[in-house]
């Protein structure tokens, strides 16, 4: 076994291959870098692979988010529910348009929202305290969106679904129904981030899914200024130049070219994710028995691994070891409610005390397509190494 590498192994990171560049190639000699026909041509493509109707693609997973609480009709008064094990956006994106977020605390085993305390915190609320929640399949662990689905029409609720780490992961209903994350069949919406270390890798990117019409039609004009120049929309008709903007809107389009490398990567997603399982059952095994605890993986989902984490002690010690040795981990998250801003508009620690214990010992290890044997090998017997001297 060697003892050094080559080259340091980060957390996640994207593989391009020759495929890709030409087909970015290709879109730069042609006559549209932005809003040409390979925007609709990924959005369709990406929709079919999540089981959607519909699909919108956009600047950034953050754009998406922002977007999507806009068309859910996000405003002032509202209030939203989300983990605060999490990346910011997921609940930052409630903040730009003016409501609230409120966290709910985690499950202990999966660190993904806790459907027992959403329900809790439900039920012990006046009816029409919460407009919507906004859960995230953390670390590619698909959410259980049947669930939600009873409890959110119960409590007249929205569902917004992060599932920016689970293209291609999926659950399976109490029906025996195969529900993939996305496909608009429990969640109004549906976001996901092309983000290089993302499952499919566009540079910036983000896609909105859904199954419903009128929340289709309106992203379409969000994203565009809320500009539209659809004839049966239009209020009057002065010529062929006239448009109108109906709401206020934003530029977050993304170009062509980079829906030309999303496309591209879209055709080796399901390699990519079946490398990632083999990866996590490579890992599953060998840390069994040691001094580490592994996550849980729920027996109905299929998990889409965009991360793996494990827990332990001293963790900062952990972390410092592995860096040490070229193994560049990560921590995911700092909880939400942690970061200044936050502890500004009113949480403190101790406030959601599972979110608190897990961010005390998660480290993310190296989880991506192109990670080889000999790399896995080495992450295995660093971490064992580590971990009993820390
Ligand atoms: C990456 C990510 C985002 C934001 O996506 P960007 O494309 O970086 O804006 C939002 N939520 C989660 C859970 C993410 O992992």
């Amino acid at each position: 076994m060697s003892t050094t590498l080559l080259r340091q192994i980060p957390y996640g990171r994207q593989s391009i291959t020759e495929a890709d560049v030409e087909a970015v190639t290709k879109v730069l000699g042609e006559d549209f870098l932005t809003q040409g026909p390979h925007v609709a041509e990924f959005e369709n493509a990406f929709a079919k692979y999540v089981g959607a109707s519909y699909a919108v693609a956009v600047s950034n997973g953050t754009a998406a988010l922002h977007l999507a609480a806009l068309a859910l009709g996000v405003g002032p008064q509202s209030k939203v529910i989300t983990t605060p094990i999490t990346f910011a956006a997921s609940g930052n994106c409630v903040l730009y348009c003016g409501g609230q977020i409120d966290f709910v605390d985690v499950d202990q085993g999966t660190a993904l929202i806790d459907l027992e305390k959403v329900k809790d915190r439900l039920e012990a609320s006046p009816k029409g305290t919460y407009d919507g929640i906004i859960p995230v399949d953390f670390t590619g662990h698909p959410v259980h969106t049947e669930s939600l689905r009873s409890l959110a029409d119960e409590h007249g609720l929205w569902i917004l679904e992060d599932a920016c780490h689970a293209p291609g992961g999926h659950f399976t209903d109490t029906q025996g129904v195969i529900q993939k994350c996305g496909n608009g069949v429990f969640a109004e919406l549906s976001i996901f981030s092309f983000h290089p270390v993302k499952h499919i890798a566009s540079g910036e990117g983000g896609m909105i899914t859904t199954n419903d019409l009128d929340l289709y039609e309106k992203l379409l004009m969000l994203r565009t200024h809320g500009i539209t120049k659809d004839p049966k929309r239009l209020t009057r008709e002065e010529g062929g130049w006239y448009h109108e903007m109906q709401m206020l809107g934003y530029n977050y389009r993304i170009t062509d070219f980079q829906c030309a490398l999303g496309h591209s990567q879209l055709l080796r997603a399901d390699e990519g994710l079946r490398r990632r399982k083999q990866i996590a059952k490579i890992y599953d095994e060998a840390f069994e028995g040691e001094n580490l605890q592994k996550m849980i993986v729920e027996e109905r989902v299929s998990h889409a691994y965009h991360l793996y984490v494990i827990k332990v002690e001293h963790r900062r010690n952990v972390y410092d070891q592995l860096r040490a040795a070229g193994i560049l981990a990560q921590v995911h998250y700092i909880p939400m409610h942690l970061h200044p801003y936050y502890q500004e508009l009113g949480w403190k620690k101790g406030d959601l005390p599972f979110a608190e214990e897990y961010y005390s010992k998660c480290i993310s290890l190296p989880m991506f397509p192109t990670l080889t044997d000999d790399e896995v090998d080495y992450v295995i017997s660093t971490v064992k190494r580590v971990v009993n001297n820390a």
